[in-house]
């Protein structure tokens, strides 16, 4: 597959024939079911849109049931942003119902394949844009992260996936999960055009009140040469599995090998950090749903009265796993609770946010894995709390406000990928491109 930033240089004609040989590639393999549907819009260079971002009188469900029928008045900033800069959308990609989950499993479009191995997921929420990407069926995508629903997809499906700093991309068009987490960022075969998609999606946008007065860009002065003191935080792994381990001792000596010097630093249990986003990621999803009542958008189940018609298209609209987040959302946020539980995850997101402050007073990124393990089978997470707690490593960032970058470092020996992560202080993406350009080259990862 040809990279985003090949694709830029391509005509008009060359372009379209490449979007029609693409649509008869993506319909060849139905059975990945990465794409929700393949729906190209103007004649720029195809991007895959995970189906919570609004792109205008495309429909746009968020994986849900609820949502089936409604069509996007308008588009996201981030849709307005690419269409400026010569890009298309094409096709919207499957996910987690409302990008609640780790597997892509909740979908109400059913499961999605990793392009590596048909037994295991792609990872989620945004597991239909890594499928895309990983197996050649997307030149880049955009995914969104809430609690690392783009990097970990990413790392199982061998692609970088990149989530900046909070307030860095517009939000206005993003279909909202936990509005103080939630970010849009690109996903792609490479670390130079993850930068590049980056610069096209970000800025500040005054459609979003929490949008950063910031616009500098990054891909024009990349440079992997830069010598960093880089963190590694050895007490972290003790919940990764040995391949893991391995690629992150395989990085700690690429990166060193690379000249960036490295020192070990540690972070607190990463029990806090579950418990803090479990419950104010819960609470704000609680909340943003609430819209969603069969009377304003989609689906509606007419029952014989109004509180019925909201009860009868809620209760037939959202899945499992929505009902359960809504409900924990509620108890933690209910006038006997609230105290006990969203005060004290306020209070602890503050540590958090304090913990990585300290660290980045003495160094300019650290590496940390992405997920325990490469991507599991098909119903490994069945049990919500297992697929909680696989979340460890790439929630705190969120909680943060930081952005970081996962990318491929190498393949077990049944040839999944194994990625790990870099996190950079919060505006500081230059510092966190650069850095993973350099560890991109020195790792040589082949698809
Ligand atoms: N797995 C996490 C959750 O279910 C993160 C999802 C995301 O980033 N959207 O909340």
């Amino acid at each position: 597959m040809i990279t985003l930033k090949e694709a830029l240089k391509l005509n008009k004609d060359e372009l379209k024939k490449f979007k029609d040989e693409l649509k008869t590639k993506i319909e060849s393999k139905p059975e990945l079911n990465a794409y929700i549907d393949v729906n190209n819009v103007g004649d720029g260079v195809p991007i895959a849109i995970k189906d919570n971002i609004q792109v205008k009188d495309w429909a746009v469900t968020s994986g849900s049931n609820i949502l089936q029928g409604y069509i996007s008045p308008y588009n996201a900033t981030v849709i307005n942003k690419m269409t400026n800069a010569g890009l298309s959308p094409f096709g919207r990609t499957n996910m987690d119902e409302f990008a609640m989950g780790s597997t892509t499993e909740s979908s109400f479009y059913g499961k999605t394949q990793n392009p590596h191995n048909a037994q295991c997921v792609p990872g989620g929420s945004s597991g239909g844009s890594a499928a895309a990407v990983g197996a050649g069926l997307a030149i880049a995508a955009l995914g969104s992260d809430t609690g690392g629903s783009i990097r970990q997809p990413a790392a199982f499906c061998g692609i970088v996936g990149m989530k900046p700093t909070y307030g860095r991309v517009s939000r206005f068009g993003l279909g909202a999960y936990a509005s103080s987490l939630d970010q849009i960022g690109p996903m792609t075969q490479n670390v130079e055009d993850a930068a590049i998609l980056y610069d096209i999606i970000s800025g500040f946008d005054e459609k979003d009140s929490t949008s950063a007065q910031k616009d500098d860009k990054v891909s024009d002065k990349l440079d992997s040469t830069k010598k960093m003191r880089i963190a590694v935080l050895p007490k972290h792994l003790e919940n990764a599995s040995d391949v893991v381990k391995a690629a992150y001792a395989q990085a700690i000596d690429a990166l060193k090998e690379a000249g960036h010097e490295i020192v070990e630093h540690s972070l607190m249990d990463a029990k806090f950090d579950i418990s803090a986003y479990y419950i104010t990621a819960t609470a704000e999803a609680a909340t943003n749903l609430a819209r969603y009542d069969g009377i304003r958008y989609g689906n509606r189940i007419t029952g014989t009265n109004l509180e019925d018609t909201f009860i009868q298209s809620r209760s037939n609209g959202f899945g499992d796993e929505v009902k359960r987040r809504i409900l924990l959302g509620n108890f933690v946020l209910s006038s006997g609770y609230y105290e006990a539980y969203y005060v004290k995850a306020q209070k602890t997101r503050h540590m958090i946010k304090n913990q990585y402050e300290k660290i980045f007073s003495d160094v300019d990124l650290i590496l940390s894995p992405i997920a325990p393990s490469t991507a599991p089978k098909v119903g490994e997470l069945e049990n919500p709390m297992d697929m909680y707690l696989s979340d460890l490593y790439s929630i705190s960032v969120n909680l943060a406000g930081l952005p970081a970058i996962s990318l491929p470092i190498n393949k077990t020996k049944d040839g999944m990928p194994v990625g790990l992560q870099l996190i950079a202080n919060a505006y500081d993406e230059q510092t966190l491109f650069d850095g993973a350009l350099s560890l991109e080259k020195q790792v040589k990862y082949t698809k």
